[in-house]
């Protein structure tokens, strides 16, 4: 069995006297398209969170390509390969479609030629660099027609779609997607898993919650199942559907959700 791409050892995330994440510990397959299901409250975004530098764990550690990234901030991370979409998407609302999209790694960069050796001249053919990515990934998600549109004003469905170009412009090896089909229509969704498929193909792994039963049994392999904070499940979609405990208890659930 190759490395996983992501490994994480009793990962748990207290809020107060709350645990919200509970002492997980899984693998994250390298090239797979894994679901993380569960009801509303199991604590997937705060795993999330903590997967992504947002949040710190209250212990536990996290391993990123089999480096140790355990309280890495989501920069560096994101840096390193990883990528998250929010449950909610946050674009800039006034700026374009297209700002928002050369915003995502233009800080890193600004970063590196920061300092007394900067260059207006390489600043600007960075610049132009960045532009021409930022369209190239806008062409990918098919937003390339609402370029200069402003991002306050697409739909919920594109802003998704948007979210993943930002994410698409780090070059990741590791997407995570929050509920990337809650609130999209049937069109947009389809598209979507198409882009993810395409992506996944190209090699790169994806760790996606989402709600929507047919879209993880169709889409994800393995499935993990959190509840109360802990791992209850993980196993292929056949397996998730004949597991009495899921269907009753996760599923029902988050079917209702
Ligand atoms: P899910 O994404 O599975 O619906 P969340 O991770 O959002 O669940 O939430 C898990 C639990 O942690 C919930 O009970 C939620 O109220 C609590 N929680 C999440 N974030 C915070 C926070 N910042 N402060 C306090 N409690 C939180
Ligand atoms: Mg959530």
């Amino acid at each position: 069995m190759t490395e996983p791409i992501l490994s994480l050892r009793g990962v748990t995330r207290d809020f107060g006297p709350f645990r919200a994440v509970d002492d997980v510990t899984l693998d994250i397959a390298r090239g797979s398209i894994t679901g993380l299901i569960g009801p509303n409250g199991a604590g997937k975004t705060t795993l999330f969170n903590v997967l992504t530098g947002a949040l710190a764990p209250s212990s536990g550690r996290v391993s990123l390509g089999g480096r140790d990234v355990t309280g890495m901030a989501s920069d560096r991370l994101f840096a390193a390969g990883l990528g998250r979409t929010f449950q909610i998407p946050r674009p800039f609302a006034r700026m374009s479609v297209l700002e928002n999209v050369m915003l995502a790694p233009s800080e890193q960069i600004g970063e590196r030629l920061g300092g007394p050796f900067f260059q207006a001249r390489r600043m600007r053919d960075q610049e132009a660099a960045i532009r021409r990515r930022a369209l190239e990934v806008l062409e990918f998600v098919t937003l390339a027609p609402l370029a200069d549109q402003a991002a306050g004003r697409i739909s919920g469905g594109q802003m998704k779609l948007l979210e993943l170009a930002r994410v698409l412009m780090g070059e990741p090896d590791l997407i995570l997607l929050d509920e990337p089909a809650a609130g999209v229509n049937p069109t947009l969704t389809r598209l979507l898993i198409s882009k993810i498929e395409e992506l996944n193909r190209q090699g790169k792994t994806f760790l996606i919650i989402e709600h929507d039963m047919d879209f993880v049994m169709q889409h994800c392999t393995p499935v993990i199942a959190l509840a109360e904070g802990r791992v209850v499940f993980c196993g292929t979609p056949e397996e998730a559907q004949k597991d009495p405990l899921l269907l009753d208890a996760y599923l029902g659930a988050a079917a209702l959700d």
